[in-house]
């Protein structure tokens, strides 16, 4: 296929086992990791988790990402659709509350062939940095119930220098609110799980609390208070990570700011405990 899937709009030959556009990927889905995930927020893992599946490589590629050896060195399995819709299937059947899918916009045709040959009865979740096209997000609509973007900077600045995007929030906002539309308000089962709507994460990190206070005013001025904000503090540096002032944790006092903003907004906030975000959140990715 000639690839225009991502933002990027490599218009680059993609063939089923690799590829020559920005992700480097084929046509083909590649699987780092299937397993039920606990440490998502509440209203996602519940407590039989949210069934992960984490795809390889990234058509964003965040310098500092968590997850480098997935995105960056494109470390997992190549399956075909039917042994994803397989892997699904068995997710769904070990009790989990979601089938999530983990970085899959690469991957979209694939995934929606694999949802066409086993339909999971429980949620399906589209977690993303929130670089997506709309013509892709348009491909997904009616598939995925709830989604799970980033809004990670406001700043053309930091888009280009930690994921080589600089249009990274004009194109990551008007997606989230197509996310928006595509699902309505936050539909809630009686347990306190979502069944369906949007959950917009921002993980706050080092020396960029200015840019945070940013991206949660315009969270306030154009999406609906109801919308879940989940304001994260689990950034962890990483050794592959050569941006200056990228190699610390973030401080308490960082975090509380960014979540005192998000409360006097009046956002509808989910905050993280500091132990929980001690706690290593890089999973085992165990498909080889
Ligand atoms: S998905 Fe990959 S090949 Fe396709 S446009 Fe994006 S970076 Fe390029």
């Amino acid at each position: 296929m000639i690839c225009t899937l991502c933002p990027r709009h490599c218009a680059a030959v993609r063939e089923a086992d690799g590829g020559q556009g920005y992700c480097r990927m084929g046509t083909q889905a590649v699987v780092a990791r299937v397993a039920p995930h606990l440490w998502e927020e509440p209203c996602i893992s519940g407590t039989r988790g949210s069934g992960t599946v984490f795809f390889s490589g990234c058509p964003l590629g965040c310098a500092y990402c968590q997850n480098h050896s997935i995105s960056h060195e494109r470390q997992g399995k190549r399956v075909t659709d039917e042994e994803l819709a397989a892997l699904i299937e068995n997710l769904e059947q070990a009790g989990v509350h979601n089938i999530s899918f983990v970085t899959g916009t690469h991957f979209v045709p694939a995934i929606l062939h694999a949802l066409a040959l086993h339909r999971p009865a429980v949620p399906t979740v589209w977690n993303t940095g929130g670089y997506e096209s709309l013509e892709t997000l348009e491909l997904l609509k009616g598939h995925i119930d709830i989604y799970l973007p980033d809004l990670k900077h406001v700043s053309s600045r930091l888009g280009k220098v930690l994921c080589n995007a600089p249009d990274y929030f004009d194109v990551a906002s008007a997606a989230i609110l197509e996310m928006l539309r595509q699902t309505g308000a936050p539909v809630y089962a009686e347990n306190g799980l979502l069944l369906r709507g949007t959950v917009i994460r921002h993980l706050v990190l080092p020396g960029c609390t200015g840019d945070s206070i940013r991206v949660l005013d315009w969270i306030a001025e154009k999406t609906p208070p109801e919308t879940p904000v989940s304001i994260m503090r689990q950034y962890t540096p990483i050794p592959e990570c050569a941006v200056k002032g990228m190699e610390r944790r973030i401080t308490d006092a960082e975090y509380d700011r960014v979540v005192e903003h998000a409360l006097a907004l009046g956002l509808n906030a989910l905050t993280q405990e500091k132990e929980s975000a001690e706690t290593s959140f890089i999973p085992d990715f165990n498909m080889r």
